[in-house]
């Protein structure tokens, strides 16, 4: 059932089994288990099913350094669905590497073991439609195994990959079956504003919640998750008190710090030595039509030999906006999305960087030189071949929304030379960290001050991997990296920024004096209210975060039912059917 929270009248109480807060990927994911496992479940959501600048702007900083920090309003969605409506839809899972214990890396400790985690994979697939747990190529026969032929798999590795989600909108995608629950009430128009502790500060009592025009709603419930999102969860927390005067969650000094994102950008190209035709650049379909992706990696052992982050890369594109690529495609692409038309076809986000603007934590731009628009409209009718391509293929299934969606383009290069993008772990940082400011947004609640920090680490350890790869490439006669920068470590650091992966300001920690949250994403010392967020990740790992935001949902789904009594069992069947279009 969808309710709509500005039609509630003023002072109502609503109650059921578990409250879940925030309609994004975790929220919609607990909900809709739980659900499915019994419970009455009350799905509280700031935004509606569209877009509304008013209640956007409730997500927006106090304070951020728009140089390293990407603006609220494009990397966060206050709308049924979360970030999702916006997101790319690239799926991958942490390594094993990540839960291991690596002082190079931090000294905090994860107290869940992948081996805990991977039973959820398969689900956490079914929840962002992006077919089967398989992120190794050379668990299948059925896709190419590696990015160039016969390559060797050693210290480095090109077999990992990642998978496109169609991208799934989560709000789109499992509205219906809100509208078709009785289990579920999906509350929209509806902000919390504030959790309250019980007198003993070792339970939640409720939470006050606003509407847009300031009508208070109260809800209750046995328990209580927290899913909106890596900073507005962190945010409602710091914003809450104990009894004690402490924010909640704050027991330890943990809570806001640790914030991490990723490091990304281009600072080589990858040269190789083997048949140009023969490279996979681009999306593999796989058996269920869903799209992956391969990635060069770095072995288990051989990241803890070198004591090197975990970072992967890819082979990527040129920079669209600069037209010395020569690609009509490309070309063609820069010219539509920087067209009144763009924002049909791209998020804001994907759409600055890709033309050339500076976003801190996108994975393209600053493109000094976008060249003239005659430059662009030469490469399109100099490379029709390429151009007619990119229009027939991927601009047709744009138009036509065919699923499986095509994620992207990339065009293959003649030289077998491409820009390899890198994407990696940002070490964990105590002083990275948000905090409440004095401004307040239209409900009164205290905006963030956002101060995300990297550190001689993160740009060394990028420099050290490019290092590796390169060494590998030469030894094994497959190749070599050419370097775009005389000092590797000044562009990594020019380049670097975050916001779209929000993680760690909720630590995961077995001992409350760790972090902020347990095992089982239990507040430490409350025992009825939890939180499914990236936030309550312990260290970023080289992967997007959202695969891992859903498996950690499920298994929080499960331990929930665990806890509470079911009144009504579904049957798995029920929960798992799914009308394919
Ligand atoms: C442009 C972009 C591209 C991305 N691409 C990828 C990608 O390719 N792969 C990947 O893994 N990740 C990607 N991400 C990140 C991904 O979108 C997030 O990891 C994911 O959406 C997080 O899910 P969530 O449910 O935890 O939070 P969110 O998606 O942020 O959802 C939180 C929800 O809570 C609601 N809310 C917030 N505060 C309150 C409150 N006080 N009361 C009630 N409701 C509230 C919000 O309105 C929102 O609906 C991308 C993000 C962006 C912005």
């Amino acid at each position: 059932m969808i309710i709509d929270g500005t039609r509630i009248e003023p002072e109502t109480t609503l109650t059921g089994d578990v409250v879940v807060v925030g309609a994004g990927p975790a929220g919609i994911v607990v909900a809709l288990e739980l659900a499915g496992k019994g419970f009455d479940v009350v799905l509280i959501e700031s935004g509606s099913e569209s877009f509304s600048q008013d209640v956007q702007s409730l997500s927006d900083a106090g304070e951020l350094n728009p140089d390293l920090h990407a603006p609220m309003s494009i990397a966060t969605r206050r709308q049924v669905g979360g970030a999702s409506v916006i997101w790319g839809g690239r799926c991958v899972p942490y390594d094993p590497v990540d839960f291991d214990y690596r002082p190079h890396v931090s000294d905090a400790r994860w107290p869940v073991s992948y081996d805990e985690l991977t039973p959820y994979f398969q689900r956490a697939c079914y929840w962002l439609v992006c077919g089967r747990p398989v992120f190794d190529a050379a668990m299948t026969d059925l896709l190419p195994r590696t990015i160039v032929p016969n390559f060797p798999e050693g210290d480095v590795q090109t077999t990992s990959l990642e998978r496109w989600s169609l991208p799934t909108n989560f709000g789109k995608e499992y509205l219906q079956r809100f509208r078709d629950s009785s289990r579920v009430r999906l509350i929209t128009g509806l902000t919390c504003t504030e959790i309250v502790c019980g007198s003993d500060g070792d339970r939640i009592d409720h939470l006050k919640c606003k509407t847009l025009a300031a009508k208070s709603v109260i809800v209750r419930a046995n328990s209580y998750v927290l899913a909106c999102g890596g900073l507005d969860t962190t945010r409602l927390l710091l914003a809450s008190s104990r009894p004690n005067g402490q924010p909640v969650g704050n027991h330890s000094d943990h809570l806001g710090r640790w914030y991490m994102g990723h490091a990304e950008g281009v600072i080589a190209n990858v040269h190789f030595s083997t048949p140009p035709r023969e490279t996979v650049y681009d999306y593999v379909k796989d058996i269920d039509g869903v799209y992956v992706r391969h990635r060069i990696s770095l072995a288990r052992e051989f990241q803890h030999q070198s004591e090197l982050p975990n970072i992967v890369a890819w082979l990527a594109n040129p920079e669209v906006a600069d037209p010395r690529h020569r690609s009509g495609a490309l070309s063609f692409a820069y010219l539509v999305l920087s067209s009144p038309l763009g924002r049909l076809f791209s998020p804001d986000a994907q759409r600055l960087s890709l033309t050339g603007a500076k976003v801190p934590g996108a994975p393209y731009g600053p493109v000094q030189d976008h060249g003239s628009l005659r430059d662009h409209l030469f490469n399109v009718l100099r490379d029709p071949a390429s151009t007619g391509r990119f229009i027939a293929g991927f601009g047709g299934q744009l138009l036509l929304r065919r699923r499986p969606r095509v994620p992207g383009f990339f065009v293959g290069s003649a030289t077998n030379t491409y820009p390899l993008q890198y994407h990696g772990e940002h070490v964990p940082h105590r002083e990275s960290r948000v905090t409440l400011t004095d401004i307040r947004d239209s409900l009164g609640m205290p905006r963030l001050a956002i101060d995300l920090r990297f550190s001689a680490q993160d740009f060394e350890g990028v420099v050290r991997a490019h290092r590796q790869w390169d060494d590998y490439l030469r030894r094994t006669g497959f190749g070599r990296l050419e370097y775009l920068f005389e000092d590797l470590e000044e562009a990594v650091a020019q380049r670097i920024g975050g916001g779209f992966h929000q993680i760690g300001t909720t630590r995961m920690s077995a001992r409350p004096e760790d972090g902020v949250v347990d095992q089982d994403l239990a507040v430490h010392g409350i025992s009825n209210l939890f939180v499914a967020s990236s936030s309550t990740f312990v260290t970023s790992g080289q992967a997007n975060s959202t695969f891992m935001i859903i498996v950690f949902a499920v298994r929080l789904a499960e331990h929930l039912r665990t806890l509470l009594r079911p009144r009504r069992v579904t049957p798995a069947s029920a929960v798992i059917a799914r009308p394919r279009e």
